[in-house]
């Protein structure tokens, strides 16, 4: 796993390159052309040994084998985190390349944004635990319908809620709240974390850039996911942006558009409690 690791990171490099050399020719179809190629072999290419790697892991986490001994729990843990981390780089470039040949295949359906935003806040609490940094969402006073998929717009929640987590100190909170005006809902995530500096507000949206350059050790990531995340917003027709004060924080929200056909009567406070 090490070695498929730093065989990544080569990999990750060499993209790196790849889009300064997209940028510098102005996206010559040339260039291009090679980043998609690049991206296509490697995320495909790296999907196989993986999964036999994570089946194995598998099959000794089950005990068909019998129990791990004390003495290999920690390397056991170490190849099964890493792996982890292995299979959301590989996830991230293979939904990199979809976005980028514009084959994100959304399978739409209505979607009340408050009951899902309540459940992904409550899966990705575990997350947040581990930062010691609490997600409070406010209780929603009607629903908010949007057409939408749903695993594409979770992933997209998923990323803000676990950037806010992660870019927060100890002891810190995360607000999420839902609001709609002129027909367009807006779900928004606000920390209290460290917040970006307005020099480096181009960045956060880039390719495999990460604003501050001892965040991939500290926080891990691939500095993917909110390129990912613009993608899939542009893709429903909605947007994703933020607002953010160095040393305060940051405010990270979408915006889609409202479907009125499912929209339901405000709640009074009375038919709610
Ligand atoms: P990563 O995998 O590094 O989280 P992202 O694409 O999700 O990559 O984010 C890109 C960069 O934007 C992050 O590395 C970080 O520097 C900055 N960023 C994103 N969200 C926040 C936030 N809530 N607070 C501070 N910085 C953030």
């Amino acid at each position: 796993i090490e070695c498929s690791r730093s065989f990544l990171v080569g990999y990750v490099k060499n993209l790196r390159y790849i889009n300064a050399l997209v940028a510098e020719h102005e996206k010559t179809k040339t260039a291009y052309n090679a980043k998609q190629e690049f991206l296509a072999t490697v995320s495909h290419e790296l999907r196989t040994p993986l999964t036999a790697i994570k089946g194995s892991l598998q099959v000794i986490s089950s005990g068909a084998l019998g129990p791990v001994p004390p003495k290999m729990q920690h390397l056991f843990n170490m190849a099964n985190s890493n792996s982890e981390s292995l299979a959301n780089l590989v996830n991230d470039l293979l939904d990199l390349q979809r976005a980028e040949s514009g084959r994100l295949d959304l399978h739409l359906e209505p979607i009340e944004l408050g009951a899902m935003s309540i459940a992904t806040v409550e899966r990705t609490r575990p997350y947040a635990d581990e930062f010691n940094v609490e997600l409070k969402i406010e209780p929603p006073r009607r629903e908010f319908w949007v057409n939408a998929d749903r695993k594409r717009l979770e992933q997209v929640l998923v990323n803000m809620l676990s950037n806010a987590a992660k870019f927060s100190d100890p002891g810190g909170q995360v607000e999420i709240s839902l609001a709609a005006h002129d027909e367009q809902v807006t779900l928004a995530v606000k920390d209290h974390g460290i917040g970006i500096s307005e020099a480096s507000f181009d960045k956060v949206f880039e390719q495999f850039s990460q604003v501050n350059s001892t965040d991939i050790r500290r926080h891990g990531g691939t500095g993917l996911g909110m390129n990912i995340s613009r993608h899939i917003m542009q893709a429903h027709g909605g947007e994703i942006d933020f607002e953010s004060v160095e040393g305060v924080g940051s405010t990270f929200y979408i915006t889609m558009r409202e479907d009125m056909t499912e929209r339901q009567p405000e709640l009074t406070d009375e038919r709610r409690y």
